[in-house]
């Protein structure tokens, strides 16, 4: 089962306790109604859907109920970090291809602002 750090609980939790809430990071207007139907268009429907590396909101649901943000690979559908709603994007793009999203997903989880997995017992196996 997938464990998701919640920042706020500060703890990993099984993935069926928080919803996904759509792309992070996304400007909204002061003024909608001015908006053009392009731009109207762009910013209610109109997705990054990386393959890699994407910012995503996130609410534990099932939990303490806040939204945060996280960045996720979607090719290994790996957590990479999380952090608070209202802190600014992280900048991956400093990173280079040797320390970049792809390498992100090699590294512990110790580096990433997200805890290992807790062992399970072994008592009672071969
Ligand atoms: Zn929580």
């Amino acid at each position: 089962m997938l464990l998701i750090h919640c920042p706020y609980c500060e703890e990993e939790r099984p993935e069926l306790e928080f919803r996904n809430a759509g792309e992070a990071h996304i400007a909204r207007s002061t003024d909608i109604a001015a908006e053009s139907d392009e731009d109207f268009e762009k910013f209610f429907f109109i997705r990054s859907n990386p393959k890699g590396v994407i910012f995503e909101r996130w609410r534990h649901i099932h939990g303490c109920a806040r939204f945060f943000n996280a960045a996720r690979d979607t090719i290994t559908d790996r957590f990479l970090l999380t952090y608070k709603a209202g802190e600014p994007k992280p900048d991956i793009s400093k990173l280079s291809s040797e320390h970049g999203p792809a390498a992100w997903a090699n590294r512990p989880p110790d580096q990433l602002n997200v805890k290992p997995k807790a062992k399970r017992s072994t008592k009672g196996e071969a």
